[in-house]
């Protein structure tokens, strides 16, 4: 264990661990996505030596070298904003797309992923601080753009994802997560379709994230250490 990785990577298995008992919630219901944007494959290599099987990027350029140099069995999320035009190459390369913000992308992605016989995950990303700057539906548009890709025979929606505003204070984050379940509760309710997954909470919050729920946290720099530039 000379590795900072590896103490790293055990490190956060427990806390991961203990936020899901401390909140009676089965340990089993939170994974933790390793986001291994900027660190080469050969890091990834070393948590994969571990048992880590689930990764995001948040680059389609930046995935499609990456993800060749891995052990194949490894389940991949995209994370960030994504263009319509990148869409044919995220198909190829991912296994859930977690950004799903707008009707158009996930009709490119069904188009896409009809075209190559796959069927793919996806969670719809919600706004849920109404940041102009920031990529996610509007709360109130979520219910439509859900109805609009159950209507898309190579898309599942298995949850939400949300990116809160950034705070300092990890507890300022909880009202945006607490948002992001209630609003699955919503959607569960008025499209009588289950949607387990919330993906929510990063390296300083995702303690107070899993309190609120959060089925996958996104955890970057707790892991890998700052990401240069
Ligand atoms: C980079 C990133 C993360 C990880 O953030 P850290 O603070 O480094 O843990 C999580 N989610 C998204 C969408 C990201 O782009």
């Amino acid at each position: 264990m000379d590795d900072p990785l590896e103490q790293n990577y055990s490190r956060l298995c427990t806390e991961i661990r203990r936020a899901a008992e401390k909140n009676r919630r089965n340990p089993g219901s939170v994974r933790l996505l390793a986001v291994s944007k900027k660190v080469p494959a050969e890091r990834l290599r070393v948590l994969w030596e571990l048992g880590q099987r689930l990764f995001g990027e948040n680059r389609v350029q930046e995935a499609r070298v990456k993800i060749p140099d891995m052990p194949n069995g490894g389940e991949w999320h995209f994370i960030g904003g994504l263009q319509t035009n990148k869409a044919k190459e995220a198909v190829e390369w991912f296994d859930v797309i977690e950004s799903v913000d707008r009707v158009e992308l996930a009709a490119e992605l069904q188009k896409r992923a009809e075209a190559a016989g796959k069927n793919l995950k996806v969670l719809i990303e919600v706004n849920v601080g109404g940041e102009a700057a920031k990529h996610g539906a509007k709360p109130e548009d979520a219910g439509a753009l859900l109805n609009a890709i159950n209507g898309m025979s190579r898309l599942e929606v298995t949850g939400l994802m949300a990116i809160p505003p950034f705070r300092e204070e990890p507890e300022e984050a909880r009202p945006f997560f607490r948002k992001l379940r209630q609003i699955r509760d919503q959607l569960e309710q008025s499209c009588g379709a289950a949607l387990p997954e919330l993906s929510m909470g990063m390296s300083h919050d995702f303690a107070v994230a899993i309190a609120e729920g959060a089925t996958l946290v996104r955890i970057g720099t707790a892991l890998f250490g700052p990401r240069a530039g």
